[in-house]
This record gives C-alpha cells, sequence and structure tokens, in this order.
C-alpha cells in the first residue's frame, strides 16, 4: 500500500502512524498540484466502508492523499453468509481480516478499530450490552476517535447522517460520535454520508422489472426512508472511474455479502446505476453549496 511521503515539516512528531502535516484548503483549491489531505471515514461495522465510502476513498487515494479507516465494531452480530466461517472461527475476527483486505483494494493508508462491539439491530437485547457502541458514552467513544484524528491531524472526517441512513443504532452513534470526535479534534471538515432517496426511488421504478429477480435487491417501502431527500445532499462524488474496486472492496467481505446477493449480482450498468456516486451533507456548509470533491 502506498502512503504519501510527507510534503513539509513533520519534524518532532513521533506516533506509530505518523500522520501528516494539514493541507492548507485555500491551497486545495487554487493550486494546480493538489497538496495531499488526510481523510478520515468513520463506520460501525465491517462492509459499511465498502458499500457507501469506498469510491470517495478511492479516488482518495488515486489522488495521492491518505485515506485511514476507522471501524466502531467488528460486527459480530452480522448475519453469515452460508458455509464460509471455518469450525470454531469468530465471526468479528474474520470481519476484521476482510476490512484489512477492502482497505487494500481501496487504498486505505491505515485500518483501526474503536473497539466496541456490535449493538445488533435497534431494540435487540444487544443494544445495552456492555461494551456495545450503542450504549458507549459519547465522550468515552469521541475520544477515542479524536485521538486518530489527531494523530493523523485529519483534514476530513466522513460520519453518517443524524439517522444513521437507515436507523441502526450503531450506525446513528457512528453520527454522534463522530461529529463530538471532530470537535474535540478541531477536525475542519465533517461529512456527513447519507442516500440520496430521490435517486434510489428513481432506480427501484425504472428497474421495476429486473429487481425482484435479484435476493436481497431493496423494495419501495424499504428505502422510503432511507438516507435523505436530494435536496439535502451538499456533496456527490461522481466515484464511476473507482468501480470495480468498489465492488471488489464489497466482494472482500464474503461472511456477509454472498456472490448471488443483490450487490454483486447485478449486471455492471445497474450496479454503476446505484453505486456510481457517493452522497454527503457537508456540515456547517452554506446554503446551496453543490461540492463534488471531498476536500
Ligand atoms: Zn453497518
Amino acid at each position: 500500500m502506498r502512503v504519501p511521503n510527507p510534503t513539509s515539516g513533520n519534524a518532532g512528531r513521533q506516533t506509530t502512524h505518523p500522520g501528516r502535516p494539514r493541507a492548507n484548503i485555500a491551497d486545495v483549491c487554487v493550486r494546480e498540484h493538489v497538496p495531499v489531505a488526510t481523510l478520515v471515514t468513520f463506520h460501525a461495522h465491517p462492509d459499511d466502508e465498502s458499500i457507501s465510502t469506498a469510491g470517495t476513498m478511492a479516488v482518495a487515494a488515486d489522488e495521492g492523499h491518505r485515506v485511514v479507516l476507522v471501524v466502531a465494531t467488528k460486527g459480530e452480530h452480522g448475519e453469515i453468509v452460508d458455509g464460509v466461517l471455518t469450525e470454531g472461527e469468530r465471526l468479528g475476527d474474520r470481519r476484521a481480516l476482510e476490512t484489512e483486505r477492502a482497505a487494500e483494494v481501496l487504498g486505505a493508508a491505515r485500518v483501526e478499530f474503536l473497539g466496541y462491539t456490535d449493538s445488533g439491530m435497534m431494540g435487540e437485547p444487544t443494544n445495552d450490552a456492555p461494551g456495545s457502541f450503542w450504549s458507549a458514552p459519547l465522550d468515552e467513544a469521541a475520544t477515542r476517535l479524536a485521538a486518530i484524528l489527531e494523530d493523523e491531524q485529519a483534514d476530513a472526517l466522513t460520519v453518517y447522517d443524524q439517522d444513521g441512513q437507515y436507523g441502526h443504532p450503531d450506525h446513528i452513534q457512528v453520527h454522534r460520535v463522530g461529529v463530538r470526535a471532530a470537535e474535540l479534534a478541531g477536525t475542519p471538515r465533517v461529512l456527513e454520508a447519507t442516500i440520496n432517496r430521490d435517486h434510489i426511488e428513481r432506480l427501484i421504478a425504472a428497474q421495476a422489472n429486473e429487481l425482484p429477480g435479484l435476493p436481497d435487491a431493496p423494495t419501495p417501502d424499504d428505502v422510503s426512508t432511507f438516507g435523505v431527500p436530494e435536496a439535502a445532499i451538499t456533496t456527490t462524488i461522481d466515484v464511476r472511474r473507482v468501480l470495480a474496486r468498489k465492488r471488489a472492496a464489497m466482494q472482500a467481505h464474503a461472511s456477509q455479502i454472498a456472490e448471488t446477493s443483490w450487490f454483486l449480482a447485478m449486471p455492471d450498468e445497474a450496479f454503476a446505476a446505484a453505486f456510481g456516486q457517493e452522497w454527503y451533507i457537508h456540515r456547517g456548509a452554506l446554503p446551496g453549496t453543490l461540492e463534488t470533491s471531498i476536500f
């Protein structure tokens, strides 16, 4: 994996994972040669990164930026694809390995787990189990993430929208913890990864005859509460040029995403329509902001 070299004075910082100097955002906008910046993407479970911000990560890595992946839990309560785990193998261990593989595909330079346990779906007893991410005190969890943001001198952080895109407790917690961590660390750009609900509803309507044949394909009912309306989105990243790697990153999560699943079985054209853009709400952006880059 390629790790960009610091471009100027980083003397005196002795860390296990050296960060790099903070890019001047004004410089990023006006200079022809974009300085190296650091993007930290924060996720709830292994595979969330591949589904929601993989393209943004790969594009940033291709542009020479440093990309760091932080995952709150190891997704211990995920549904397991039949026959994937070997005898005695724990799901969390497998999913951590899958995350490392996906990160490599996407060009991430560093992967960290915050050390919490998957809280399961909303309303499950696992929500309140000791060590669950959902039950973690906000500032305790935020301090763990803030330490990474400070170490990396992160220029941008991605979290999820306030409903966690679709209401999973750990995803809602990613929003709360991520926003608080950015405050603690002084991270200047915070972007809430979300889903363009209008776009997905249009796609489902257009593919009404094909989708029902694919297992796990979302229904109009499923998506009616996904993400946010198009008008709420400030930042749209075109990731079509890295789509093969986005799909390969999903494939790395073999314990969760079967080859026969909707994600992996759909034809290239449909995959591009569904996953060729990634959407964000840039916190604090001026009304009317429409961006096409994360930095
Ligand atoms: Zn998740």
